[in-house]
């Protein structure tokens, strides 16, 4: 039998055992994840009120559920836990998919300010991720958010921002999440991208539904979004794009509409979509971020955009920089720095140009953090057609017979499928003790009390 150990528990690392154990009855994988609970950013970067995405939680259940798959998590793999060399030691191969988990910089001044967080952090929070900040202050005394930057997660974060309690307490959201958002006195929200409307990066049905939210008005400027010069023609802009101005267009038409504007005064937030303005500084105000002065900028011949010297301050007491994932080097493999990304063939890891089997990558940590969740199937099965190819050399090297003995030795003790499953029963039970469906547990304590309750 073929042991591979695929690091991540998310749809990259779910998908890639899938497509292993499906292509060959002669692979056994253990998908180990550093936190006790599988799914990655299905469980914490799907939005709690993305419930038919989060619900693709099921196929991966499925996978991990597989005879030939087994799950443990809370074993860490580098600095601090297993490291690489000896995981390599323990299985025939290493799949990596584990993702793009840090947040790019803009790189301007008061960036760092109270008040400024990555989204990132913010989605960390409201997901119950364990690691998040323990700080339930995202929207205390804001009454004006800026999201910087205008891809799905921006989108996330808006609607988050503008969503009632009523509309919340029936997600998973942490409870202390829950209260906060609830008491929020956050009414005004502006996602603000640098460059036009037919390059932002959010897809259509997700810029819909911005719309759709309760008691929520949605702007746009129409003398704004014709700075674009493929506003006034989308015909020629591919699909995705062409759709996201269209959509747009019709909110400009609605807003110069006659009587446009009696129901956003009825509304008690507004989301206001901004463009062509570039941030250059988060401006201080006692202590914390007060606004955020942008550069109005126009398009260059490139795609891009240069900035035209007249600057526009928008008042923030919560700014969320949303402006992409990155990377992060991995114990022992080689890194391209300039993609945040392992270099790799085919989904074999490549060092000084060559690959020596054994290493593999699949995911954002192999093709960047770009793509929505099904993306990751073809990528996967990408890389597990190459681990298979592979397998001949592969099987030439001694592995132990079952990697979890050693991998106790080492002192590690996972958290199998049993614990999380107890997991589960323990956020339902906190659920039904709320008067709530499942909540999540948000903290390591109470996750690895819950899988200790799990019968060996
Ligand atoms: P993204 O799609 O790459 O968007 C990043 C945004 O940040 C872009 O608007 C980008 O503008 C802007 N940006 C980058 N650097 C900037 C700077 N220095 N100043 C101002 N703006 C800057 O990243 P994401 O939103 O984090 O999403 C990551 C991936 O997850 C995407 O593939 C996304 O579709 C996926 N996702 C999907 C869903 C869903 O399907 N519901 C939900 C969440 C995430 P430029 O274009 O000008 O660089």
């Amino acid at each position: 039998m073929l042991h591979v150990a695929v690091v991540g528990s998310g749809p990259s690392g779910c998908y890639t055992a899938q497509s292993l154990v499906q292509a060959d009855p002669e692979v056994l994988v253990d998908v180990l994840d550093r936190l006790p609970c599988p799914y990655g950013l299905v469980r914490y970067g799907v939005a709690p009120d993305h419930e038919k995405i989060k619900s693709l939680q099921n196929n991966l259940r499925s996978v991990l559920e597989h005879e030939r798959v087994r799950f443990l998590g809370g074993v860490p793999v580098g600095p601090g836990g297993i490291p690489a060399s000896r995981l390599r030691e323990l299985y025939h191969a290493v799949v990596y998919c584990v993702g793009a988990s840090t947040d790019r910089h803009l790189g301007i001044p008061g960036e760092d300010l109270p008040g400024s967080w990555s989204a990132t952090q913010f989605v960390a929070w409201y997901s119950a991720h364990p690691d998040a900040a323990d700080d339930d202050g995202f929207v205390r005394d804001a009454r004006s958010a800026v999201v910087i930057g205008v891809g799905n997660v921006a989108v996330d974060v808006t609607r988050m921002l503008a969503r009632g309690a009523a509309e919340l307490s029936t997600t998973d959201i942490p409870q202390a999440a829950l209260g906060a958002l609830a008491a929020s006195r956050v009414t005004n929200i502006h996602m603000v991208g640098r460059r036009g409307p037919s390059q932002a990066r959010f897809t259509t049905k997700e810029l819909r539904e911005l719309s759709g939210l309760p008691d929520t008005e949605v702007s746009v400027d129409p003398a704004e979004l014709a700075l674009d010069p493929a506003y006034a023609d989308p015909s020629a802009l591919p699909t995705a794009r062409r759709r996201n101005v269209e959509v747009l267009r019709g909110w400009a038409a609605e807003a110069s509409a006659p009587g446009a504007g009696s129901a956003a005064r009825t509304a008690s937030r507004s989301i206001a979509l901004r463009f062509f303005l570039r941030p250059v500084e988060l401006l201080a105000d006692k202590g914390r971020v007060g606004a955020v002065r942008f550069e109005r900028t126009v398009c260059d011949e490139d795609g891009g955009v240069t900035g035209t010297g007249r600057y526009e301050e928008i008042e923030a007491q919560l700014v969320l920089r949303s402006v992409g994932y990155r990377g992060l080097p991995l114990e022992g493999l080689p890194f391209d720095a300039t993609r945040g990304t392992v270099p790799h063939l085919a989904g074999r890891v490549l060092r000084e140009s060559a690959v020596g089997p054994g290493e593999y990558v699949a995911g954002w940590i192999k093709r960047g953090p770009t793509g929505v969740i099904g993306t990751n199937r073809p990528d996967a099965k990408e890389t597990a057609t190459s681990l298979l190819e592979d397998a001949p050399v592969l099987l030439r090297k001694d592995v132990p017979g079952d990697p979890l003995a050693a991998l106790r030795a080492a002192g590690v003790e996972p958290v199998t499928w049993t614990g999380w499953q107890a997991i589960e029963r323990a956020e339902a039970a906190l659920g039904a003790s709320l008067g709530r469906s499942v909540v999540k547990l948000a903290d390591w304590e109470s996750l690895l009390a819950a899988a200790r309750t799990a019968a060996p």
